[in-house]
């Protein structure tokens, strides 16, 4: 798309008809609300549709993408805007913000989350009755993007699965303009599709997902000093090998700017941040820490028993939005020789222009392949590699460049694919699903968009 279909394209009365028949709110570029309406988490990741559709429930995502099926104009979703997308214009986009509501099924042990609810709007009344979803270690990430994209917990992933192997139902407004609600025994196929090819399909309204009872965890974080980050790193495959499902820990190497915002004892250094969630007991978390707790005190430590709803302790993920690109791999093992190369990318990282780089360990019950589980690539991964820049384009640019860098010598251990919620702007639908599950994908996106309207803002699947 290189045209942008401004309103005039549209017609004022058309998008005034639309506009009527939404509960929400309808924005074309230079309405005062757009800016707001179109800007996301990542700052630079700014979409330019003709359209918004600021949807208050599935009656205005109906009418959404049905006002759009009959123009032929391209569809995208967006909840917050966390995932780097290419910037497109001339689309509608449809944004979920305001649809948050959270009912938790005790019964089921399920909750019914709506298209724009946060972790947080999630894990707070769960907690009430006990149980936990599989969240990721942002409270401010959107709870369907991140499930349909896979759902890796680094609290309960590892003792449970991927998230998007634990949805029960699903609702979605197709682009026929028809909601349906799928699941495991109604239009299955369309079930497994959504589960890892998320707004390829549609726009999800609703999402039924399992919960667990879990209440507390022992866990937190350590930041290690620039001169223990080897020692570090070279621990973490010696606590991983011991690690039971119940242990996850994964190792960041950061850049904290100097900036207010930052504690004074991170302000403006660069450390290895050890991340550790067990579900286990506190003793048997210690053991399992040992290789790290040889290596000294750290700056600062958060390891203690906390309860459930405190697990935004463990990652400390930036709350405020800001401008980043992000890369990802995905390792199927993690031998000397890959050590040493992370050893070797610690020492360029500690320039400072990679803000983030993450190794993550997978397996335990993420390796499951559950009947008819959906197509989520990672699952064939031991170890997630991770990275972000952050900054103004040049340092961005920058900053790509080298962790491209990285990410390429650590190939030959690497699956070849990228885990979808971790993926950069540039990956496309072959980098992110097996070959296999790519076919099948590309029969059922001709089954159901074979004109494909959705193709904005997604790993865009081309019918087959
Ligand atoms: C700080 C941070 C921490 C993170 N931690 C984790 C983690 O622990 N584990 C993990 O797995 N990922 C993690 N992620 C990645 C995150 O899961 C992805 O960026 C995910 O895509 C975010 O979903 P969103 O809806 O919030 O974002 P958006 O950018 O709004 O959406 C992302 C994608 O989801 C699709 N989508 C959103 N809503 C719908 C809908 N209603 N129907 C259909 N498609 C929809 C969008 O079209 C888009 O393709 C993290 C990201 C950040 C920035």
């Amino acid at each position: 798309m290189t045209e942008n279909q401004g309103p005039t394209a549209l017609g004022e009365d058309t998008v005034t008809e639309l506009a009527d028949r939404i509960q929400g709110f309808v924005f074309v570029p230079g309405d005062a609300g757009y800016a707001a309406a179109t800007a996301g988490f990542n700052l630079r990741s700014q979409q330019r549709p003709c359209l918004v559709v600021a949807a208050a429930g599935a009656a205005d995502v109906r009418a959404a993408v049905a006002f759009a099926a009959a123009r032929d104009l391209p569809v995208g979703v967006m909840a917050t805007g966390h995932q780097p997308f290419p910037a497109e214009d001339g689309f509608l986009l449809v944004t979920t913000g305001a649809m948050r509501t959270v009912e938790i099924d005790t019964e089921r042990g399920v909750a019914r989350v709506g298209a724009g609810a946060r972790w947080s709007d999630v894990v707070e009344p769960a907690q009430a009755e006990g149980l936990a979803p599989l969240n990721g270690s942002s409270p401010l990430v959107g709870a369907v993007g991140f499930t349909l994209g896979g759902g890796l917990s680094p609290f309960l992933g590892r003792s449970f699965g991927w998230g998007a192997d634990h949805v029960v139902a699903i609702e979605v407004v197709t682009p026929d303009g028809v909601l349906r609600r799928v699941s495991a025994t109604a239009e299955p196929e369309l079930f497994w599709g959504l589960r890892g090819g998320r707004s390829n399909f549609g726009v999800v309204t609703e999402l039924e997902i399992g919960l667990f009872p879990v209440t507390s965890f022992y866990g937190g974080g350590i930041y290690f000093p620039a001169e223990d980050v080897e020692a570090v790193l070279r621990a973490f495959p010696e606590v991983v090998r011991a690690a039971p499902d119940a242990f996850t820990c994964s190792v960041a190497l950061l850049n904290f700017p100097p900036v207010p915002e930052i504690p004074e004892p991170l302000r403006g250094r660069f450390l290895a941040h050890v991340r550790v969630t067990h579900l286990g007991s506190d003793e048997e978390a210690e053991k399992l820490m040992a290789p790290f707790r040889a290596i000294g005190e750290g700056i600062l430590d958060t390891v203690a028993r906390h309860p459930y709803g405190a697990f935004p302790v463990v990652h400390t993920d930036p709350v405020d939005p800001f401008p980043y690109e992000e890369q990802g791999a995905l390792l199927a093992e993690l031998p000397a020789q890959a050590v040493e190369s992370l050893v070797e990318s610690a020492q360029v990282a500690a320039g400072g222009l990679v803000t983030v780089l993450e190794i993550r360990h997978l397996g335990g019950a993420l390796a499951g392949r559950p009947i008819a589980a959906g197509p989520v690539a990672a699952r064939d991964a031991v170890f997630n590699v991770w990275g972000a820049t952050v900054g103004p384009p040049e340092v961005v640019d920058a900053g790509m460049s080298m962790l491209g860098g990285m990410i390429e010598r650590l190939s030959p251990w690497a699956t070849g694919l990228s885990y979808t919620n971790f993926a950069g702007r540039d990956d496309r639908a072959e980098n992110v699903f097996t070959a296999e599950d790519l076919e099948r994908l590309r029969a059922l996106k001709k089954r159901y968009d074979p004109r494909n309207l959705f193709r904005v803002n997604n790993h865009n699947i081309a019918p087959e």
